[in-house]
């Protein structure tokens, strides 16, 4: 690929909610354009208009920009090879069309749904190819004059493309290696279709390929299949000196089997699928997204880049620019990889523990405000926040982890109560709120020394009393270290929960 400059695309069609697997190969690109100083192309291709979705095209955009990944030509950018739209470039797939049919390399076919049809029917494993394209209604079969009195008479006909048997057609691919099918496997594929004046997939994707100087085809495993139609098409062009490197990305299989990640898998066992959370314009379904789900995108990335690749050695926290300096296509799998999302969650908690307190605890004010809590200062919150924070994946997890330290318990844990609230531990928690009265220096290293230096005066349990202590204070046994919260907390709201738990936990005698 000496002196070839790196252009690459990512090519999606707005059929629907852009998912997790596309981000996958939109990022590839991404890392690989970076890297080499390229360009990354986003091209979107709706020709197929029976699939289009309104509102998929921006909902691309839109997941592309939360992720950090940057589009250099595009729909929205612009760009010197536009428009980037395929719906917006018929003219351009309409003469290479006739550039084909003039060349002799494509041909014009009548044949209905009912006459296709009547064929399968007729001839096992029907393909309509060298072996049957001499009986069908074509141009080949039939007079120049019936072909144009057909058009003229408005008859709906596709192009096809003429594809010679018998030919081994190679497919050089970065991860795969050499792949070679015989095009004899291959149908006389539709590259144009009059009813809607656009062409298929196959012409526009390979026709732009081409026009756009794309230098590299990154996209997942199961467009392999259309890779020797791109030769084939390059070759019918005169464009073989410019035939793009070929790479196949492995494809994202099922957290807990075979077989390829679907949006079922996601319902099935709790994940989304989806970058961003996506309402379907037809029938009203949410499906959930990361970053409704509270997934920072930039953990989103790290677990994406390393589905199918890796680093060479065992990093694992990696940020953007890290990716794009360490990618390479050597160290990308052929197999499948496993959708592990439980390690999508590692990687969130990860990132999460990066982030400051202050920030975290803006992040959380959304959530105290909808809890009804109010009155408390950004510091006590940042605090409170930074207490907790390892225990988190997700902002949302802030609030089970520290709502203690804004609500006082409206319960106690029933089996905490039935191993450290004994008959007589009213009576030695009346005795702490005595101690704690007299503390001056409520610090928690201060606290804590007086604290345990009591305890061990007075020959009592410790994990008794400082179970019971917290149990009063947090509602359960669980919890930062004890002296931290009651430092935060201060003293008088420390006391008063020990003297709310006296009044109301009552000993459980199993
Ligand atoms: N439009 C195809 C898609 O939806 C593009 C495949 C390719 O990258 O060639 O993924």
């Amino acid at each position: 690929m000496e002196g070839k400059k790196v252009r690459v695309r990512f090519a999606p069609s707005p059929t629907g909610p852009l998912h997790i697997g596309g981000v996958r190969t939109a990022l590839y690109n991404y890392l690989f354009a970076r890297q080499n100083g390229g360009t990354m192309i986003l091209r979107i291709e709706d020709t197929d208009s029976n699939r289009f979705v309104p509102g998929a095209e921006d909902y691309i955009n839109e997941a592309l920009a939360w992720l950090g990944i940057k589009i250099d030509e595009g729909v929205r950018e612009g760009g010197a090879y536009g428009p980037y739209k395929q719906s917006e470039r018929r003219d351009i797939y309409r003469k290479y069309t006739q550039q084909l049919l003039d060349a002799g390399k494509a041909y014009i076919a009548f044949d209905t749904p009912e006459e296709l049809e009547a064929k399968r029917n007729e001839i096992a494993n029907f393909q309509y190819d060298a072996s049957t394209r001499g009986s069908m209604r074509n141009s080949l079969t039939l007079s120049a004059d019936e072909v144009k009195s057909l058009i003229d008479a408005g008859e709906k006909y596709v192009v096809r493309f003429k594809i010679e048997p018998n030919r081994d057609i190679v497919v050089n691919d970065l991860i795969r290696g050499e792949v070679k099918i015989n095009s004899s496997i291959l149908d006389d594929k539709v590259l144009y279709k009059s009813a809607d004046d656009l062409p298929t997939y196959h012409l526009a994707n390979i026709v732009d390929d081409h026009l756009m100087e794309v230098s590299h085809v990154i996209r997942g495993e199961e467009w392999l299949p259309s890779a020797p139609l791109h030769v084939l098409l390059y070759e019918a062009f005169g464009w073989t000196d410019t035939m793009p490197q070929f790479v196949h990305l492995p494809l994202l299989l099922k957290p807990d089997g075979k077989g390829k990640l679907s949006k079922r898998d996601g319902d099935r066992l709790g994940f989304p699928v989806f970058p961003l959370e996506w309402h379907d314009p037809k029938s009203g379904e949410i499906s959930s997204g990361y970053r409704e789900s509270g997934y920072l995108p930039e953990a989103v990335i790290n677990f994406l880049a390393l589905l199918g690749w890796n680093p060479g050695d065992d990093r694992e926290i990696m940020s953007m620019d890290e990716l794009v300096e360490a990618f390479s296509f050597d160290h990308c799998s052929r197999s499948g990889a496993k959708f592990d999302f439980e390690k999508g969650k590692w990687f969130n908690h990860k990132y999460l523990q990066e982030i400051d307190d202050d920030t975290l605890a803006d992040l959380f004010a959304p959530i105290l405000a909808d809890k009804g809590v109010s009155g408390f200062d950004k510091a006590y919150v940042s605090k409170a926040v930074g207490m907790v924070k390892s225990r988190i994946s997700f902002v949302k997890d802030l609030w089970e982890q520290a709502a203690f330290f804004f609500v006082r318990p409206g319960s106690y844990a029933e089996k905490d109560i039935k191993k450290r609230w004994k008959e007589d531990t009213p009576r030695i928690m009346g005795e702490l709120i005595d101690l704690l009265e007299s503390i001056e220096d409520f610090s928690s290293k201060n606290a804590e020394d007086i604290v345990l230096s009591w305890i061990t005066a007075h020959e009592y349990h410790t994990g008794n009393v400082m179970n019971a202590f917290r149990l009063a204070v947090v509602g359960e046994c669980k919890g930062p270290h004890m002296f931290d919260i009651t430092e935060l907390m201060g003293k008088e709201e420390t006391i008063a929960r020990i003297k709310i738990a006296i009044e109301n936990i009552k000993p459980i005698n199993a």
